[in-house]
C-alpha cells in the first residue's frame, strides 16, 4: 500500500512521458473514431435520403394538375407540397399495417382531395386490402354498438 502510494506521489520523469505518448496515442485514436463515425452518419443521411427521393414523384407523366378550388378549407399557414408544385404525382409508400409498398396514384390523390375532400395533409397510409379490413372492422364495430343501444333503449324500468 505504502509502495503504490510512493509511486503515485512522485512517478520518473520516463514513466509520465510515455503516460504522455500514450494519450496521444488515444486521442488520435478517439479523433479517427470520430471521422469514422462521421463517414458512418453521412452515410446513413445518404441512405435516408435515397430513401426519400423514392417518396418524391417517379415519373413526371404520372401528375395531374391541381384544381386548388375544389380542395377541402384548411386554416394551417403551411403550403402542401402538390398545392405547392400544382400537380398530384404518385407516391409510394409502405402500409401502415402490413408494410407492404405501394403506389398512391396522381389520379387517387386527386379523388380524395377533390372529390371526397379530404384533409390536405392527409396521404395514404394502408394498403388497398388492408384499408377494406379496416373499413369492414369499424363498421361492424358501429353496428354492434347500434344494436346494443338498442336493446338497451328496450330494457324496460324498474
Ligand atoms: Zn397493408
Amino acid at each position: 500500500m505504502v509502495g503504490t502510494a510512493q509511486v503515485r506521489l512522485c512517478p520518473p520523469y520516463e514513466a509520465f512521458k510515455m503516460k504522455s505518448n500514450k494519450q496521444k496515442r488515444s486521442e488520435i485514436r478517439a479523433r479517427k473514431e470520430a471521422k469514422r463515425e462521421k463517414a458512418e452518419s453521412l452515410a446513413a443521411q445518404a441512405a435516408r435520403e435515397a430513401r426519400q427521393a423514392q417518396l418524391r414523384p417517379a415519373r413526371p407523366r404520372d401528375e395531374l394538375p391541381v384544381d386548388a378550388a375544389k380542395l377541402s378549407k384548411n386554416n394551417s399557414y403551411s403550403i402542401p407540397v402538390f398545392v405547392e408544385r400544382g400537380t398530384y404525382a404518385s407516391i409510394e409508400f409502405a402500409c401502415k399495417a402490413c408494410g407492404k409498398v405501394e403506389t398512391w396514384t396522381a389520379g387517387q390523390q386527386k379523388w380524395w382531395y377533390e372529390i371526397a375532400k379530404g384533409d390536405v395533409f392527409t396521404t395514404a397510409i394502408m394498403c388497398r386490402p388492408c384499408r377494406r379490413r379496416e373499413r369492414a372492422r369499424r363498421d361492424e364495430a358501429r353496428r354492434t354498438h347500434l344494436e346494443g343501444v338498442a336493446r338497451k333503449a328496450r330494457v324496460p324500468k324498474g
